[in-house]
């Protein structure tokens, strides 16, 4: 049988696997066969050929129960909690993992990481490497550091900024429903699926129902939440049923699902991003020769760069400029103008030499640059 569909086409897939599907209610220990089975499916997907990110919930849900806090719990003791059964939990994907040779690598992550530049620059080039390197990254917040305002607080949005932070292809957030109703299924039997979604309307937010009811706190709220991050990031998003064994197959051999569908591809939502978001905050004049390897597509290595203008820090946004002064685009700077000033016009290979570290080669990367047409 050939597969197609979202999941098979796409480069980079986020998993988030929420914690009730992981932990046992009565026992509060990791449902071991069922990640086993989620283990596998993962291993299919490295066999293919994808990239893979784990965003995994259960670091509360494993850790109470080896410290006997009973809920309702504070802060702090989600947060002592969360340090006992994170490690629990990433020693679990780990083995579970290493059946299929795989390698697991540990990112936690605050909501701080994708609102600051410098470090949101820093997860996005860490979890990079990491995927060029064949790991799986297995991701959750870093609950034990953040405090009320500084929370997520919710794994499905946390998904989702990662999805947006990688230029990921496809999330998919498991849960103990199968995709969106118009109203709760589990009250109203009029409640319709939704198979498919493309633009996030009042009409569609308002199916996530009140935030007070079982179905509101936490479920559909956060995902819709979710999805919209997704359709604004070019990533498709599916909401799926996880609880049966080997839950990604399912989905991947046309199980039921609701698909957020967005209208443009990663890239472009991440040129767009840049296009829009940014002010430039300083210009890069070029030479003849590296007008022409932009043109091309190509990225901006110092080698090409005559003059740096103003001042700017690593990840901000600048213009690409003709010697005659013509702008031809903008981008993401990989080096603050200080830096950028002392590598202009020499090779890449000199950069460590230059400046004391190993910077990227590019001065602006392809991925972050965007030529006016
Ligand atoms: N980070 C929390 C945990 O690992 C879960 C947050 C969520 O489930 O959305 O327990």
């Amino acid at each position: 049988m050939t597969l197609s569909g979202p999941i098979v086409e796409a480069k980079r897939l986020i998993l988030k696997i929420g914690s009730s599907l992981l932990v046992d209610e009565a026992s509060g220990l990791v449902r071991r066969s069922w990640l086993e089975s989620v283990c596998a499916d993962i291993a299919a997907c490295r066999q293919r050929g994808q990239e893979v990110i784990v965003v995994s919930s259960g670091a509360v849900a494993v850790g109470r129960r080896k410290l006997g806090l009973t809920p309702p719990l504070r802060l702090e003791e989600k947060q002592a909690a969360a340090a006992t059964g994170q490690i629990r939990l990433a020693h679990d994907y780990q083995e579970a993992l290493a059946h299929y040779g795989l390698t697991v690598a540990q990112v936690l992550l605050t909501l701080y990481d994708s609102d600051h530049r410098r470090r949101y620059l820093n997860a996005r080039a860490t979890l990079e490497t990491l995927l060029r390197l064949g790991a799986v990254p297995v991701i959750n917040e870093n609950d034990t550091v953040a405090t009320a305002e500084i929370r997520f607080g919710d794994n499905d949005r946390l998904a989702a900024r990662v999805a947006q932070m990688v230029s990921a292809d496809a999330l998919v957030l498991f849960s103990d429903i199968d995709g969106l109703y118009t109203a709760d299924p589990r009250k109203d039997p009029e409640a319709r699926f939704i198979p498919e979604v493309r633009e996030m309307t009042p009409a569609i937010e308002a199916m996530a129902g009140d935030p007070g009811s079982a179905y509101g706190s936490g479920g559909m709220i956060t995902k819709l939440a979710a999805a919209k991050i997704c359709l604004s990031a070019g990533c498709k998003m599916a909401i799926a049923r996880g609880q049966a064994m080997n839950p990604l197959a399912a989905v991947t051999n046309g199980g039921r699902c609701t698909w957020f569908l967005p209208e443009g591809s990663p890239r472009t939502a991440r040129k767009q991003w840049i296009y829009g978001a940014m002010s430039p905050a300083g210009a890069v004049v070029l030479d003849a020769g590296a007008v022409r390897a932009l043109q091309r597509g190509g990225s901006l290595l110092p080698a090409g760069v005559t003059g740096i203008e103003g001042e700017f820090d690593r990840g901000d946004c600048i213009l690409v400029k003709t010697a005659d002064g013509k702008v031809l685009g903008r981008g993401l700077s990989a080096y603050a103008a200080e830096d950028a000033r002392r590598i202009a016009g020499r090779q890449s290979a000199d950069i460590e030499t230059i400046l004391g570290f190993h910077g990227r080669d590019e001065l602006i990367h392809r991925d972050d640059l965007v030529v006016e047409g």
